[in-house]
């Protein structure tokens, strides 16, 4: 028989960040929200959403940046600190995206 046992606040608190994160669920839309222009990206010295995304949803693979939206924690780090403008950003549409257990 399983016993559900609750997490006590001590515990939660030593969760790393990582651990945290792993917790949290996402509802997949088919409707992509962050649209990434790879042209500018080649273009681009600084590569700053490399460094911007918490979730590392870019990545860079022969030098050519490369973006996976599905783990996407809707920060908008990455719009921001993109300086060729060549990220597109929405958020999901309702029922989609993040939901988060802690914060
Ligand atoms: Fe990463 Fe935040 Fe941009 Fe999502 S919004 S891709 S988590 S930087």
């Amino acid at each position: 028989m399983a016993i559900a046992v609750r997490r006590s606040k001590s515990e939660e608190i030593n969760l790393k960040v990582e651990d945290k994160l792993a917790l949290n669920k996402f509802e997949i839309d088919r409707d992509v929200h962050i649209i990434v222009n790879e042209k500018l990206c080649d273009a681009c010295d600084l590569k700053s959403c490399l460094y911007a995304c918490p979730a590392e949803c870019y990545t860079l693979r022969q030098n050519h940046v490369t973006f996976s939206y599905e783990g996407c924690l809707e920060c908008g780090s990455c719009r921001i600190s993109c300086d060729k403008q060549a990220i597109e950003w929405r958020y999901p549409r309702g029922g989609f995206g993040v939901c988060y257990q802690y914060g």
